[in-house]
């Protein structure tokens, strides 16, 4: 089959070169605000925090167990110490003790001043208040040293990093209630298309449901992000071009999807040049090829193929980066990998392809990977099946079962 969208009268812009290109036109947002910590998961640190008190905040016992002075240890034969009262979690002992006596401790509970070890409960045999410790008894265990996590006045997370769950207990271990995050990214997004229907009402002929805005709405999900929906737009230059205009002031980012290839009713790339300014437009890439990025005033605009599938491959690799670089968070490299191809693929030179795959590893730890099903740039279903993307190089022009290929794991999915 030839690839028709291949005939282009100069090369197009290869993929690397636009997520190049889409960086350096992004900065992270400036902004940030004060939020209290249980809000703070998946946000990104503005500032680095420092520890206002040690963790632990004390010495305390790691064990249930008897707490005592390693003076009074006999390492030759087992030998006794007297009980002078218990320690528990959150009921300090306090009062005095005298050579050769030990308390009753708890887990978490403060070992007393005077002593400096802990022994196992189930190490020690106990009369009333006589407690035989064996020869074996070491000293100095089982003691967590007090600022043994975190030393007072150290940093316990730097900036930008994204909040975890584990950090959230970290944070508040030390005290920490409130946290300046960067504020989120607002990010606005429309379907444009006058075949597009919106859920609870009727097909008509030549209609479609808008899907579009519920992948989207899906792929935005994120804690970095302050979402909205704008709806449907027709194919009317001049509502399109209003709506995006009025959108631009009060957004970070506008992702359209339709209209933004080539066709008489596809005006998004023309509006983009009279009312901002065209990064690039059109790439090397399939799915996804009619791809309009730019800017209008301070807004940046993404006006993404309407295609179903072109708007996740899209998303995937060209918007998610500079949502993310705007959110404050440094880019890393995506973990790639290398598997055996068990099906033919079909491809033509002159595009980078993202064909859906299904990878699984065997018990020797070697990739497989297999075609998810129907490649078009429609067939949502296959998209659903799908754990990865083959990803195939402009160049390739097709694939043999049993070829090596590269794979990348789609977002948010495992391996089978
Ligand atoms: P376009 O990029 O506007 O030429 O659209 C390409 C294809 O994607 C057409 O078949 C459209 O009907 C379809 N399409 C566009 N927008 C959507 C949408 N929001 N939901 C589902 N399909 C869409
Ligand atoms: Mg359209």
């Amino acid at each position: 089959m030839i690839d028709f969208c291949s005939q282009e009268s100069k090369p197009l812009l290869l993929v690397e070169e636009a997520i190049d290109k889409i960086m350096t036109a992004v900065e992270a947002v400036k902004e940030c605000e004060v939020i209290e910590l249980r809000l703070g998961l998946g946000r990104v640190l503005a500032k680095d925090v420092f520890a206002s008190i040690s963790s632990p905040p004390e010495r305390n016992s790691a064990m249930d167990g008897y707490a005592f002075n390693s003076r009074d240890i006999n390492t030759e034969n087992a030998f006794v110490l007297t009980l002078a009262g218990t320690a528990w979690a959150g009921r300090p002992y306090t009062a005095e003790l005298l050579a050769g006596q030990c308390v009753r401790i708890f887990t978490g509970a403060v070992v007393p001043e005077a002593l400096d070890s802990v022994i196992m409960q189930e190490h020690v045999s106990v009369n009333h208040e006589s407690i035989q410790f064996p020869e074996t008894t070491q000293p100095y265990q089982n003691i967590r040293k007090m600022g043994e996590d975190i030393a007072l006045g150290s940093v316990v997370l730097d900036s930008n990093k994204v909040l975890s769950a584990m950090d959230l207990g970290l944070l508040a271990s030390v005290g920490i209630e409130k946290i300046v995050v960067k504020r989120k990214v607002k990010v606005a997004f429309f379907s444009t298309g006058d075949e597009l229907q919106t859920l609870g009402q009727a097909l008509s002929s030549g209609q479609i449901y808008d899907s579009n805005r519920y992948t989207l709405t899906g792929l935005l999900t994120d804690p970095l992000y302050d979402v909205t929906d704008m709806g449907l737009l027709p194919d009317d230059p001049d509502i399109l071009e209003e709506n995006f205009i009025k959108a631009a002031e009060k957004y970070d980012v506008i992702i359209s999807t339709g209209g933004a290839s080539v066709g008489d009713a596809d005006y998004v790339k023309d509006i983009l040049t009279r009312c901002g300014n065209v990064n690039f437009w059109k790439l090397a890439i399939k799915p996804g090829k009619p791809l309009a990025v730019g800017k209008i005033g301070n807004c940046h605009f993404f006006g993404l193929p309407g295609n179903p599938v072109a708007v996740v491959v899209t998303f995937q690799y060209l918007v998610a980066s500079a949502l993310k670089k705007l959110a404050g968070l440094t880019i890393e490299k995506k973990l790639q990998i290398t598997a055996i191809c068990l099906s033919d693929l079909k491809k033509s030179a002159g595009r980078q392809e993202y064909m859906r795959g299904i990878l699984t590893q065997d018990s020797h730890g070697v990739f497989f990977v297999s075609s998810a099903g129907k490649q078009g740039s429609h067939i949502l279903k296959s998209m659903s099946h799908a754990n990865c993307y083959i990803v195939l190089p402009v160049t390739c022009q097709g694939v043999k079962e049993g070829d090596k290929v590269r794979v990348d794991l789609m977002p948010g999915t495992s391996i089978l």
